[in-house]
Formats: C-alpha cells, sequence, structure tokens
C-alpha cells in the first residue's frame, strides 16, 4: 500500500522505482473520495492531477533530472488562484469564477513539477475560527468527526490530517494555519510576512495575509518555503532582498546534521499568555511543564511582561475589517461572479442586492465594522488607536527578539470544540485568537507543533514564533521540541 512520510522520503521510493506518481495520485484521489463527508475538498482535479502524474513518470524513466518537488502532491485552499480553475474564497459572490492566472506560489510550487490535486474547503474569505462560514458547509475534524477542524483553512488542515494530500497550503491573515493545525494535530506555518507573494491570494487584509504551509515534516516545510518565496515582481510588500527563507531548506537541514543537540536557546514566553482567564488548565500546565524541561534541559527561558496582550484581539479586529471592507469593495455583481437578479431601478440597489445576497453573514458584519471604524468621526477613536497600538506591539517584538530567539505561547486557548458547542456570540468566538493575532499584527513567523494530548482526547500543542526573516531559526527550534518533547504515543 502506499504510503508516505516525507517529500524525500517518497522521492526515494521514486527514484528506486517503488512507487510512481500515477500510484501517488490514485492513491490520494481514492483517500479523497472514501472521506467525502469530511467535506475537505471543494473539487479535486482528477483526470487532470493524473495525466500530470503520467507526464512526470514518463519523464523520470526517460532519465529526465527531477526537479525539487517531483510529483508531490499538494492541496490548495479555495483562496489561492490556479489558472482555469475555478476560485470562490467558499462564497456564493464569486461562483463560477475561474482564475485568470496562477499566484506566484503556485506556479512556483508548478515550477518544480508539484502536482495540484484540488482545492480546499475554507471560512468564507478567510474569515472564522470553525470553518463553518462557508457556502460549501462545514469541514470535520478527523480526529472527532463531532468536533470542528479549525479555520479558516480548516479544509487544508484536515486534507493532510486524514491523509488526502502530501502537503496542502493556506492562508494566516490571524491564525488561520496555526489554529486548525492545532486543533487538527499537524503542524502549520506562517512565513514571515513577505516572504511568500499574495499575488493571487484573494485579499482578506493585506497587511497581515500571508500563504502559510501544512506539512507532515519540518523538512518539507522548509523546501516548501524555500520554493515560494523570494521577490515577486506582482507584488511590492514581499521582502525584496534575498532573504534567509530563499536558502530555507540548505539551511535548515545543514544544521540539522550538524549541531542540532548541542544548540541551547534563548526563549521567552509571555506570563499573561499562559496565565490568561479563558486558557484551558491542562494546555497551561502542559506547557508550563514544557518549559520546566527545556530549563533542566539548559536553555535559558524567561518570563516576561507583555501587558498589551487584551489589546492584541481588539487592534486585529479593527485593522482587519478595516482593510476587508476596502478589498471586498470589488465584488459588485458586475465585475465577476454572482449577481443579483432582483428588479432594480438603481446601480446602487443593484450593488446592494447582489452583496447582500452573495455574502455570508460574517463576511457582512465584518465589512460594516469595517467600514464604521474607517468613517469620519470614529477614525481616530478606533483606526488610529488601532494602528498605534500595532505600532507599540512590533516595538516590543523588536525588544523581544534582540534577547531571546524564539518566544513560546498557546496556539489556541482550547482544543478543537465540538460543533454543538461552537459560540453563536461573534465577540467571544474573536477573542480566541488571542494567541495567534500577535504575530500577524507584528509580521513575526509562527508555527504551531503539535506535541500533547489532552484528557477530552484531542490533540494540542504549542506555538512558538521567532524575529522577522529568522524562519529559519523557528524551524529548528519547533523541530527540535517535537523530537525532544513530543508527548502523542505514535
Ligand atoms: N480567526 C481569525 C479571523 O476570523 C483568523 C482568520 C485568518 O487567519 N484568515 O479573522
Amino acid at each position: 500500500m502506499f504510503s508516505f512520510s516525507s517529500i524525500l522520503q517518497y522521492q526515494n521510493e521514486l527514484a528506486q522505482n517503488n512507487t510512481s506518481c500515477v500510484e501517488a495520485v490514485t492513491h490520494y484521489l481514492q483517500q479523497i473520495e472514501q472521506n467525502k463527508r469530511l467535506n475537505a475538498f471543494t473539487e479535486a482535479y482528477a483526470q487532470e492531477a493524473l495525466e500530470k502524474a503520467k507526464q512526470l513518470d514518463d519523464k523520470r524513466n526517460n532519465g529526465a533530472p527531477l526537479k525539487k518537488l517531483h510529483g508531490v502532491i499538494i492541496a490548495i485552499k479555495d483562496v489561492i488562484c490556479y489558472k482555469g480553475h475555478t476560485v470562490t474564497a467558499a462564497s456564493k459572490i464569486l461562483t463560477g469564477f475561474t482564475s485568470l492566472y496562477s499566484a506566484t506560489a503556485v506556479q512556483r510550487l508548478l515550477d518544480e513539477d508539484a502536482i495540484i490535486i484540488g482545492s480546499t474547503n475554507c471560512d468564507e474569505f478567510a474569515m472564522g475560527s470553525t470553518n463553518e462560514n462557508s457556502v460549501y458547509g462545514k469541514v470535520l475534524n478527523a480526529l472527532d468527526e463531532t468536533k470542528v477542524p479549525g479555520g479558516s483553512s480548516g479544509g487544508s488542515a484536515v486534507a493532510l490530517q486524514a491523509g488526502l494530500c502530501m502537503a496542502a497550503l493556506g492562508s494566516d491573515t490571524g491564525g488561520s494555519v496555526r489554529q486548525p493545525a492545532d486543533f487538527c494535530g499537524i503542524i502549520g506555518f506562517k512565513p514571515t510576512y513577505g516572504s511568500i507573494s499574495r499575488y493571487g491570494l484573494i485579499a482578506y487584509a493585506s497587511s497581515f495575509d500571508q500563504i502559510g504551509i501544512f506539512g507532515k515534516c519540518m523538512e518539507d516545510i522548509a523546501l516548501l518555503l524555500e520554493i515560494m518565496s523570494g521577490p515577486d515582481e506582482y507584488d511590492s510588500t514581499v521582502i525584496s532582498q534575498k532573504t534567509s527563507t530563499q536558502g530555507a531548506y540548505e539551511a535548515y537541514t545543514n544544521f540539522k546534521f550538524s549541531s542540532e543537540n548541542e544548540k541551547k536557546y534563548r526563549i521567552a514566553y509571555f506570563k499573561e499568555a499562559l496565565f490568561h482567564p479563558s486558557l484551558d488548565i491542562e494546555i497551561k500546565e502542559n506547557i508550563l511543564s514544557l518549559i520546566d524541561k527545556l530549563r533542566s534541559a539548559g536553555h535559558k527561558v524567561e518570563a516576561i511582561d507583555f501587558d498589551l496582550l487584551d489589546y492584541v484581539v481588539p487592534a486585529y479586529y479593527v485593522l482587519t475589517t478595516a482593510e476587508a471592507s476596502s478589498n471586498l469593495s470589488r465584488y459588485d455583481g458586475i465585475r465577476f461572479g454572482y449577481r443579483s437578479n432582483a428588479p432594480v431601478k438603481e446601480l446602487t440597489d443593484f450593488y446592494k442586492h447582489t452583496r447582500s445576497e452573495g455574502f455570508g453573514k460574517e463576511v457582512q458584519r465584518r465589512i460594516m465594522l469595517g467600514t464604521f471604524v474607517l468613517s469620519a468621526g470614529f477614525y481616530d477613536a478606533y483606526y488610529s488607536k488601532a494602528q498605534q497600538v500595532r505600532r507599540m506591539l512590533v516595538d516590543k517584538t523588536i525588544a523581544i527578539f534582540n534577547e531571546f530567539d524564539v518566544v513560546v505561547m498557546p496556539t489556541s486557548p482550547t482544543t478543537a470544540f465540538g460543533f454543538a458547542d461552537a459560540n453563536d456570540d461573534p465577540v467571544a468566538m474573536y477573542l480566541a485568537d488571542i494567541y495567534t493575532v500577535f504575530a500577524n499584527l507584528t509580521g513575526v513567523p509562527g508555527i504551531a507543533i503539535p506535541l500533547f494530548k489532552h484528557s477530552n482526547g484531542m490533540p494540542f500543542g504549542v506555538q512558538v514564533m521567532a524575529n522577522k526573516q529568522d524562519d529559519v531559526t523557528l524551524l529548528q527550534v519547533a523541530s527540535h521540541l517535537m523530537k525532544e518533547y513530543d508527548m502523542h504515543d505514535r
């Protein structure tokens, strides 16, 4: 039977003729079919993926040099454009819309001979934490189908969790890769803002959005990061000088085989985060005990004050909704996607009908909130204030990473909860983003790694953050933690 543990292992098997790309694609298509009830995919590109696999097998058998992602099977969130394929952001308003071009990230994967197997379900326009805000319906957590997979990249997380692909792309504006990874017991990584081009990523909040990676192991994540990152003439917010992420795989693997075990890290944690009243007691105790173990192992681990913690969620929701209200103004029913048939006399009425019918409840709420915080009279009280908070957070981050290599935090205050227990109160739901939005407000990289199992049966882990552009250190520390402190009986 086909099995996959890492890209390297798969490519070795291909080289030894123990498997083929066609066998791999066939396996994943069967798995996708058998796990349809999880609702992880919005569409699988079955025929096309098989054809590409066949071409790659022929190419390999003819002795052509193999590209870095030869035959690697990847799923992409339904907010990432792939030329000639439907992209909807899980919204009615983009019904039937076909991408006119591929996102830079996708194009770079294709250029290395990856196979895109399908697009994955998510919260509408990446807004949400449970994957319930989708026009395609909810996604189920494969570990317990009564529980949410997290959001907004729930489909990508479950696609990897349930073995429906080798790696998956998500987008992370305020935790949408890290939180579902935590809820599903897999690795989810958000790189430094500006590492991977956002060209072809449907915008939610442009100064926060970043494409992220769900991968089976740290090596796979480092490889995908290296391939997708780097300057792009279509996105001026990508870091323009050569960055460490462009050599991530080599830097990561070289390091791993040399000094990993001897290296002692300087690790910080926020007292306010670990002693926050919303944090589940078992999560808190496990992370505190991890901290003790790291200290005993000779790492420098220190608690630092972080009195801004209670401001991060409000600042995030003011700024992201402001950006969203502007970004989503383009969906007017004229240029693309859904258009209302309601009889109207005025153009503005047509816009109103289209947008009221096309956008879901949560997206409408955020557009209205964003319009409100930007409106004359409230701009200074909300938008400017939130920008000031963002500035203070950035200053704090600079100070922290002058002294420490990484910060450890919980990823979410709870483990995956039941669909029935999901909170209807949007503010309560927003507050659960308390640990993830910091990395997006400041642009630093963050990763969620699975380490523990809760007595309720669900997995959880820790989140690790490093300085901007220090993604390789982040992957090294995360790999070290998974190697030494994984409490799962895998
Ligand atoms: N839960 C967050 C929100 O609803 C995360 C969104 C995201 O990262 N795309 O805004």
